[in-house]
């Protein structure tokens, strides 16, 4: 073990951090966060980082933000939290409104739960049970994409294939028809992201021929695979992807848990490819980063199969006791009206273009950066062995993982994709902290590569 402080000692006694090997806790021990303030995490020692991943994309307007903190203290003392069967309150009821407006035209119904996984397990029973109810019992698998990423449950594994996370679990998932997904960088067909015509959507449409009858929803990131190592991908493959499930009869599920609420520089994702989705998946940004929260909306052709009388035994009976927790529905009112009243996503497309100048000058000349992706504030430099071919390093030596230490002693939190390092700061983020953040990251590259 190298040296570590007694709260280091004491959590590493008795706690199994996510997405760990713990092994790693004995050169690395876990960072004791003592508060948060604006971008910025402060450990017990007084040492502070620039949190550039939004504590895993989900910090959205900053830490300990007063107006949200402001919003949630107010709720405390009127309800903590109630049953949501049959009982509801005003924050719920406020929050869907306020989502319906924002959301692209023909989302009426909102299902909360309590965190991202959850709303996908959702959405994709819902798309099932509504096959079921109107007809079409063969309609029962799903589509999705290669390298796509949809959480952790059971529901949501089967239908990502982000192989680190899945590849383990597969005799236990669900049957899936995948679709193999776009891959501009390297794209097979030499187009790229602004003169592309969605060619790769020949691929797309060969499995709707072979399986639409059997499928009853397409799931998909939008424009944005984040877990693949930030694939980013343009709006026309979307439009497509639109008019093949309107075509052959299968529902849309766009999964907006990370693009949601300004990530891409639009409200949503999907506002870029101008659709409207049949299901829409959000949590993360949705309260700020501060309560686990998320909704599953859909459109009111979908909700309508399951209304009915009671004993016909159509109704959606999937609950979780969080769901509509009062305190995480006063969280996102108050992230809806900073958005709104501070004009957020006008000042972040601002930054938005500065970062991608400032990071193209920054790490596109070094001779092991493939390309510095980017979408809104979410930018991402993919580090190969060879520009020229593309090839990817031996990640067995996790240069990704080293850069990452490096930069987390020069305070910057910077969480790698393999070797893959990406900003996905919070919206609020100033130039000047964006310029910390590259100084550093370029610092510990240098270091390392
Ligand atoms: C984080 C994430 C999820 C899962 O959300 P959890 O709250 O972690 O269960 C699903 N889809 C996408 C695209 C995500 O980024």
């Amino acid at each position: 073990m190298s040296e570590m402080t007694s709260w280091q000692e004491r959590d590493v006694e008795h706690i199994w951090h996510p997405c760990s090997q713990m092994k790693d806790y004995e050169t690395l021990p876990p960072i004791v966060v003592d508060h948060g303030k604006g971008v910025w995490l402060y450990d017990i020692t007084g040492k502070k980082y620039l949190d550039i991943i939004s504590s895993w994309w989900a910090n959205l307007l900053g830490h300990s933000n007063e107006k949200i903190n402001e919003a949630i203290k107010e709720q405390l003392d009127k309800l903590e939290h109630v049953i949501f069967a049959n009982f509801t309150h005003k924050p719920a009821i406020t929050l869907a409104e306020k989502l319906v407006e924002i959301l692209p035209k023909g989302l009426n119904k909102i299902h909360f739960n309590d965190n991202g996984s959850a709303a996908i397990e959702c959405a994709l029973k819902m798309c099932f049970q509504y096959y079921l109810q109107t007809g079409k019992p063969k309609k029962k698998y799903f589509m999705c994409l290669t390298e796509g990423y949809h959480g952790e449950t059971i529901g949501a594994l089967s239908v990502g294939a982000v192989d680190l996370y899945t590849k383990l679990y597969a005799p236990m998932m669900m049957k899936t028809f995948p679709i193999e997904a776009p891959d501009c960088y390297r794209c097979p067909y030499a187009e790229n992201r602004d003169n592309c015509s969605a060619h790769c959507i020949e691929r797309a449409k060969k499995v709707f021929e072979e399986k639409a009858d059997e499928t009853c929803a397409l799931i998909l990131e939008l424009l944005l695979q984040g877990s693949a190592v930030m694939r980013i991908y343009p709006p026309i493959y979307l439009k497509k992807i639109r008019e093949l499930c309107d075509k052959y009869d299968v529902k849309l599920i766009a999964d907006e848990i990370a693009t949601g609420f300004g990530r891409t520089g639009k409200m949503f994702a999907c506002n870029h490819a101008d659709i409207s989705p049949d299901v829409v998946c959000l949590s993360k940004g949705l309260t700020g980063g501060y309560m686990p929260m998320s909704a599953t909306c859909v459109t009111d052709e979908i909700y309508d199969a399951f209304y009915a009388d009671y004993n016909e035994g159509k109704a959606f009976l999937h609950s979780h006791t969080y769901a509509g927790n009062p305190l995480g529905c006063a969280a996102a009112l108050a992230v809806q009206k900073i958005l709104r009243e501070d004009n957020i996503l006008e000042k972040a497309r601002e930054n938005a273009a500065y970062l991608t100048e400032r990071m193209e000058a920054a790490f596109l000349p070094h001779k092991n950066v493939g390309e510095v992706r980017h979408i809104g504030l979410v930018h991402a430099v993919e580090i190969v062995a060879d520009k020229e071919t593309k090839v990817s390093l031996d990640g067995k030596k996790r240069t990704g993982y080293a850069i990452y230490k490096r930069a987390l002693s020069k305070g910057l939190l910077l969480r790698p994709l393999g070797d893959v390092l990406y900003f996905n700061p919070p919206l609020v983020i100033s130039k000047d902290e964006l310029d910390f953040a590259i100084k550093t990251m370029k610092e510990a590259m240098d270091e390392i590569l």
